[in-house]
């Protein structure tokens, strides 16, 4: 099948419905579930803009294998022209949820094109691992699949290694081997947009080295109705209200879901990694998919603080408050940051290379500036919103407010300089989606996690930043210096 539609979207999910259990009940069809049916006409609507006349350049290109038209986002990069044409992809999709989306499906398939292109890392674990991701690749491409992902094992206790809790099948692992595939029993954390069609398991981060930890080392993808699966979603934070009252909420709650895996039968076919604990802890970065997920973010970031930005000048405008220096500031602050994301976003395109598989990798100096800057910015962001508002953020009677009897009330006492009661709460409303409103709560959230955890981002970075040069010079300009003069 080629680009899908939105209704292909909604079919697959219909026909094949991933397992949610959301408020202690399952989800028989995610796409009319009060909780979830929001959310899927979310995801469907970025298909339908594969298709859009003035779009279909900039969202699709013809398949290598069919020549069908198959979605930007699994583009295999050659030359640095690929990956802006990749960007404008991602930016279309980004500015139509306003950044709001996290885990949109773009996010998973430059994953998926980074590892399907390094073939060969997986067939130095087993030399049917290899073909199994490349194949995997084209399969997702060619279905337009959306994926889902899971990473961390569950959070019982940091102290120990997932091989010591009272059952070493809490985190997941694989429980045996047979004619089929592989068995494997326990849990991830977190999967964002469970309303998908598939979960990709890539090796956890960083796992503990040893013997004990081999179980844990794997590498697989499944579809996400398969027997033994099943997702425990959070707490809904799309509460069932207007699009005018909850604009963010009722239309973006992508959900995020801890995974179970009751002895799920993964069959060879699908399995891309097992076994080798230092393979699995180098795949992210050795194949380039690290990469590709990160310049997908940088974009997303760019389209989140645009959105951010215009609703804050709007909401300035709005009540008059442009005059004052520290409101000014705080603006330009905002936009400092979004130049510094386009400008981290440039860099890594203009330096990127080829890597040993042939795809054009983005520069990693300027994304692993990115993704460390963002996290901590995105709090001060979020908070300069809530600052320039101010009680603008309380003051958002309901649709239903405006109908009823203090109607009249609320029209004379909520207009503004810049337009009447009911334009005013609309663009506060959005304002409070985006910071204090429970979705904007999990917002700020997931930007201080949901690339991993900030203080070993930071850790990391300092392990792998090259600054001998620097260390060098600073050395030579110390030993020519004559002391005391
Ligand atoms: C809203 C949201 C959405 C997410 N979506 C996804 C997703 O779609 N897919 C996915 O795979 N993951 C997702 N994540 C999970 C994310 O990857 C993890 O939250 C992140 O990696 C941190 O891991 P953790 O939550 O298990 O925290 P923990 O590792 O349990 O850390 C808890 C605290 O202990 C500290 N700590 C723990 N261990 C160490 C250590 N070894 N060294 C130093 N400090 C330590 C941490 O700094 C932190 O302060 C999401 C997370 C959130 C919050």
């Amino acid at each position: 099948m080629p680009a899908r539609t939105a209704s292909d979207v909604i079919a697959r999910l219909q026909s094949n419905p991933p397992h949610l259990w959301v408020d202690g009940a399952p989800v028989d069809d995610p796409t009319t579930h009060r909780y979830t049916a929001n959310a899927c006409h979310s995801l469907a609507a970025l298909y339908d803009l594969q298709h859009q006349p003035d779009l279909v350049d900039t969202m699709t290109f013809k398949s290598p294998t069919t020549g069908d038209r198959v979605g930007m986002s699994f583009l295999v990069p050659e030359t640095r022209e690929d990956l802006e044409r990749r960007s404008a992809m991602h930016q279309v999709w980004a500015n139509s949820h306003l950044g709001f989306m996290g885990r949109a499906p773009d996010y998973l398939n430059v994953n998926v094109m980074a590892a399907g292109m390094a073939a060969d890392y997986f067939s130095g674990n087993d030399p049917r691992f290899g073909p199994n991701m490349a194949n995997y690749f084209e399969y997702v491409r060619e279905n337009d699949l959306a994926l889902t992902h899971a990473l961390t094992n569950p959070q019982i206790d940091r102290s120990k290694r997932d091989s010591e809790h009272s059952d070493p099948y809490i985190a997941l692992g694989v429980v045996r081997e047979t004619d089929e595939g592989i068995v494997v029993r326990g849990a991830r954390m977190l999967a964002t947009l469970p309303i998908s069609d598939e979960i990709l398991i890539f090796p956890s981060t960083v796992l503990q080295r040893g013997d004990d930890m081999n179980r844990y080392a794997m590498s697989f993808a499944v579809p996400n109705d398969i027997e033994g699966l099943s997702y425990q979603c959070r707490e809904p934070l799309d509460l069932g209200r207007s699009h005018a009252d909850h604009p963010l909420g009722s239309r973006f709650d992508e959900m995020d879901a801890m995974v179970y895996f009751d002895d799920v039968l993964v069959p060879w076919d699908r399995v891309f990694l097992m076994n080798d604990v230092e393979l699995a802890n180098r795949a992210y970065g050795d194949t380039g998919a690290v990469l590709h997920m990160a310049h997908q973010v940088v974009n997303l970031k760019i389209a989140k603080t645009e959105a951010i930005l215009g609703t804050m000048q709007a909401a300035v405008d709005m009540i008059g408050t442009g005059q004052y220096p520290h409101v000014q500031e705080m603006v330009a602050e905002t936009i400092i940051v979004l130049e510094t994301m386009k400008a981290f976003r440039v860099a890594s395109e203009a330096g990127a290379t080829v890597n040993q598989y042939g795809v054009m990798t983005p520069l990693r100096g300027p994304l692993d500036a990115a993704r460390n800057f963002y996290p901590k910015v995105y709090q001060r962001l979020v908070e300069i919103l809530r600052l320039v508002t101010s009680s603008g953020l309380i003051m958002i009677p309901t649709a239903a407010d405006f109908d009823g009897p203090m109607g009249e009330s609320i029209n004379k006492y909520l207009g503004s300089a810049g337009g009447d009661a009911e334009t005013r709460v609309r663009l506060m409303r959005l304002a409070w989606d985006m910071t204090i409103s429970g979705f904007g709560g999990r917002q700020a959230h997931y930007e201080n996690f949901f690339f991993g955890d900030p203080v070993r981002m930071r850790q990391a970075l300092y392990n792998v930043y090259d600054r001998s040069a620097y260390v060098d010079r600073v050395t030579k300009f110390v030993d020519n210096t004559t002391w005391p003069n």
